[in-house]
């Protein structure tokens, strides 16, 4: 114990209630076992680890001094593809649209109709004759069937309608509140009326297709008047809700990662990687970074405490795992809850209030960050004997790599290590086994 405080010594922290509280969580969550001797090893070596880490923190703006850093942030809208696509096929194309039908007419430019045609066309020809089959077997078309299929509706807007539909299907698939450049050209290859442009209002720009085809409300004084459209608008709004987020390398937060509004594999309670939370612990560059509801708080022996004081007591909202190393490049892990996959939004602001904080600890511009995308798949490696989940590996979410400074900046491609082994929580011995936070022999 001496030991531990006093390599603790320059955090100020109760050493002796960190490690009553970390036995206690273990105990609290599934693992009775947990002693006292096993927490004091696991802390050690966290503490050799994250000495960067935590003095890292330690600078940034809104530390708490419980190796945490509290800030209020502004989490976007949730909306998954799977909420987009409903509205947009169900509200926008089935019931606006009317399936297409809406477009469909009967009327060519003239504003006549199939048999107006066929009317005039006979006119010239002797009584009795139909004019159907000549045109058909003359091998000559008559105007009437250039224009018109033979239900009557003009190719014309069997054309628009076709264009509509796969205008309709691309906004079915976008999530973000503004469109990006693929989008907006994508849009255009299909109608160039449309004019689309990279950061256009996804709303705006699907408003545009409704005016295209005729289809806007022209109630007075109502842009978006049909409850269809409302609910499209509602869910792809800017804003979102104030929640309190938190970077942490305080070890209860990487115990606890895991118990929340959700769960994963990572969960000490019983998941099936359920030591990852200890490998996460005692490697050096990971931190846990989560959000809270603003306001929470909760009675400890008759004393009041807030969750910018003491977030890891309460329920987690989103997690988001995050790796910082002292060569300054900066990993972004996947969000959970999953089915985030597609909300970028809720990445990037994750992301810019991690890199915010990490360039306020260290007097760097918070604004002057790069994005490298996956390049970190190239330099990062499991440590040895780690047993956490290679989540920051996974193919399909939204995580990258980040560095300081301008994109034309040259960044170290040095090994990225994530995880080590983690040890027993009984008698402290390292093990191997993913499902177990304890050693074979315990
Ligand atoms: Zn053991």
């Amino acid at each position: 114990m001496n030991e531990l405080k006093s390599m603790l010594a320059y955090t100020n922290i109760d050493v002796e209630a960190l490690v009553n509280d970390y036995t206690k969580t273990l105990q609290k969550n599934n693992n009775r076992e947990a002693t006292e001797r096993g927490t004091i090893v696991a802390l050690k070596e966290w503490a050799r680890q994250k000495d960067y880490l935590i003095r890292q923190v330690m600078q940034m703006p809104g530390y708490n001094g419980n190796l945490q850093a509290v800030m209020p942030i502004t989490i976007p809208n949730e909306r998954t593809v799977n909420d987009v696509d409903k509205t947009v096929y169900n509200n926008i194309w089935l019931n606006l649209f009317s399936s297409g039908s809406k477009i469909l007419s009967k009327k060519n430019a003239e504003g006549k109709t199939l048999s107006d045609m066929i009317l005039s066309e006979a006119e010239d020809m002797p009584e009795f004759v139909d004019v159907l089959s000549i045109a058909s077997h003359s091998g000559k078309k008559a105007k009437s069937f250039s224009e018109f299929a033979d239900n009557g509706i003009t190719y014309e807007s069997i054309k628009k309608r076709d264009e509509a539909q796969s205008l309709i299907n691309v906004f079915r698939g976008i999530v973000s509140s503004r469109l990006d450049s693929i989008q907006a050209a994508e849009i255009n290859a299909i109608n160039k009326n449309i004019r689309a442009a990279e950061g256009m209002k996804t709303t705006r720009a699907l408003g545009k297709v409704i005016k295209y085809y005729g289809l806007e409300d022209k109630t007075p004084g109502s842009v978006y008047g049909k409850e269809f459209i409302a609910n499209y608008c509602e869910l792809m709004k800017d804003g979102g809700r104030t929640l309190l987020f938190v970077i942490s390398v305080n070890p209860i937060d990487y115990l606890k990662m895991s118990i929340g509004e959700f769960t994963s594999c990572h969960d000490i309670r019983g998941g099936g990687w359920r030591s990852g939370t200890i490998s996460y612990m005692l490697d050096q560059t990971t931190m846990i970074t989560y959000t809270i509801l603003p306001g929470s708080s909760t009675e400890i022996n008759r004393v009041t405490v807030s969750g910018k004081d003491r977030p890891e007591l309460f329920s987690k909202i989103y997690r988001n795992v995050f790796h910082w190393d002292c060569n300054h490049r900066l990993i972004q892990s996947r969000v959970y809850p999953q089915g985030n996959e597609g909300a970028t939004d809720l990445y990037k602001v994750l992301r810019h209030a991690v890199q915010s904080s990490i360039s306020l600890a260290n007097g760097w511009d918070p604004e002057n960050w790069t994005n490298r995308k996956r390049k970190f798949i190239d330099f990062t490696t499991s440590g040895e004997g780690s047993t956490n989940y290679p989540d920051w590996s996974y193919e399909h979410f939204s995580g990258n790599l980040s560095t300081p400074g301008h994109a034309t900046d040259a960044y170290s491609t040095e090994q990225f290590v994530i995880g080590a082994a983690p040890t027993c929580i009984v008698c402290g011995e390292r093990h191997s086994s993913s499902r177990n936070l304890k050693c074979n022999w315990c």
